[in-house]
């Protein structure tokens, strides 16, 4: 039977979302539209005690930034709503019922003292077949003692019963037959009276049944709870329209084991979060991508190749394109390195697919911030000149190295000297001591009147005077005249600078060399 594909991100709002969270989320979103199906949006809060404020509508922010849509749940609605489980409770009682008519479920009345006291007294204490019956449950209890227990009000929980001794298959698109023996597995704790709230488990399994989810495509560490979803989904006897599992690739380190942590991003100096997050309670703030000078576009482009890619070396992608060519059960069973430099990478190529104009805003805050004001007009062509060079920056370690223009930020202080002059003309700067001989100071006094006989300043006329005057003189005056306007040797074509300045401008940076470089 075809199925439609219905998917779902369930984040619990317990802070910001994690990159390796946005990555599910997109892998979501590939499948649902590569398949025309919907990807729903739910919120798993039944966990009070971890409830974040803000983190809801950060999420949701996140993904309105990224790109990602969502077909229903909170905030887009849908017909099977609500999509906030802290909103379903009445629906998830009656499962609960259910479970404990059938015997397939019980009621614990342990505190968590007389817990701590059992773990302290056995090893390893596990609550399952072979401990629970010296424990306070209604699988012990006389029924008449549980029936007083819970006619008196007593706190308790309900536990699931499960069977041991049963090899649990989980046939999961991407690691294959996962296969684990129901021993091992405790009686999950269901549902609490204390809040009259499920738990996760039970939850996420009502849930994805009534909100008819075809696949589950989830992170990595949820793969150990896969085998006592399937004994719930058989518990309830939906085993025939129970999802398809994917549990994708953890993401890993960029150097060194294990997984990927904020503390690597704050170490190496990279976001782990798509938006940067202000923590309420501690008042921290940690770094996003967005903030960071990151497109949308890009982010999205390297997460989606943390755990697949399209079988050939294409790298740059389009959503539309990722959607045609996504594939589920080609995604890794490995670990991905989280290679935030490739990140970086990908920022510049998507960068430089932008016309100067749409860096114009962005660029023109950053110049602001530095106390410049200049014209939409000048602030584009300094990007389209500048925005193919390499800057120097220092690594979190220390070291000092280069990269391409990768963030409109890179522009500065790297085309500080389209916007302001030279205030020191430093006899002892390499390049100016390199190119500033004896008899420069009369070539740039002559060059000075050249220019000034420019009657349209453009690139095409300076050029013309200029190379006429070079090839009568003999003389090759480039880099005394990037010392004259630049101060030092950084900067674009000369013609284009010089162009670019205006002419009063230019006439009156060599007259300031000249008068200092005398
Ligand atoms: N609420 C779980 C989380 O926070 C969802 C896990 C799942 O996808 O089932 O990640």
């Amino acid at each position: 039977m075809d199925r439609k594909v219905r998917v779902r991100f369930a984040p619990s709002p317990t802070g910001p979302l994690h990159i390796g969270g946005v990555r599910t989320a997109l892998y979501n979103y590939l499948f649902a539209k590569q398949n025309g199906g919907d990807l729903i949006f739910r919120i798993e809060d039944t966990d009070s005690s971890r409830f974040v404020p803000g983190a809801e509508q950060y999420i949701i922010e996140a993904f309105e930034w990224l790109g990602i849509k969502f077909d229903e749940g909170v905030s887009y609605g849908g017909e099977y709503g609500p999509y906030r489980q802290s909103e379903r409770r009445e629906i998830y009682k009656k499962y609960v019922d259910q479970l404990l008519d059938e015997g397939k479920a019980y009621y614990a009345f342990d505190t968590p003292e007389e817990l701590d006291a059992k773990r302290a007294e056995i090893e390893n204490f596990q609550y399952d077949a072979k401990t629970r019956g010296m424990m306070r449950n209604s699988l012990s209890l006389p029924k008449t003692e549980v029936d007083r227990l819970l006619s008196e009000g007593a706190q308790y929980v309900v536990r699931f019963k499960i069977e041991p001794g049963r090899d649990v298959h989980v046939d999961d698109i991407i690691r294959g037959d996962v296969s684990i023996n129901s021993s091992i597995l405790d009686d999950k704790v269901l549902f609490k009276s204390a809040d009259q709230l499920p738990t996760y488990h039970l939850a996420n399994i009502v849930d994805d049944h009534l909100m008819e989810v075809s696949h589950v495509i989830r992170g990595e560490e949820w793969l150990p709870s896969a085998p006592l979803h399937v004994l719930l989904y058989e518990a309830f006897g939906w085993t025939e329209s129970m999802p398809r599992f994917a549990h994708l690739p953890l993401l890993l380190k960029p150097v060194g084991n294990g997984k990927l942590s904020k503390r690597d991003g704050d170490k190496l100096g990279f976001p782990v979060f798509p938006l940067e997050w202000h923590d309420p309670k501690s008042g921290e703030v940690s770094s996003g991508y967005r903030e960071k000078g990151y497109l949308p576009e890009a982010v999205v482009n390297f997460l989606a190749l943390l755990g697949w890619n399209p079988g050939n070396d294409q790298e740059i992608m389009s959503m539309e394109e990722m959607i045609k060519l996504f594939n589920l059960s080609k995604c890794s069973k490995n670990g991905a390195r989280f290679d935030y430099v490739k990140g970086i990478w990908f920022n510049h190529q998507y960068l430089l697919q932008r016309p100067a104009e749409l860096w114009v805003p962005e660029f023109d805050k950053l110049l602001r911030e530095n106390g410049i004001e200049a014209t939409p007009e000048k602030e584009a062509k300094v990007v389209d000149l500048m925005k193919l060079k390499v800057i120097e920056y220092t690594d979190n370690q220390g070291n000092k190295k280069k990269r391409n223009i990768s963030f409109v930020s890179d522009l500065w202080p790297l085309t500080k000297f389209f916007f302001v002059a030279p205030d020191k003309y430093d006899k002892e700067d390499k390049f100016v001591r390199k190119n500033w001989k004896e008899e420069t100071w009369a070539e740039m006094d002559e060059l000075a009147g050249v220019l000034s006989a420019v009657d349209n300043f453009t690139v095409d006329e300076i050029k013309d005077m200029v190379e006429a005057w070079v090839e009568a003189k003999g003389c090759k005056p480039w880099n005394a005249w990037r010392v004259c306007l630049v101060g030092t040797g950084q900067g674009p074509d000369m013609y284009e600078l010089a162009a670019c300045l205006g002419k009063e401008e230019t006439l009156r940076r060599m007259d300031n060399a000249l008068a200092a470089l005398k």
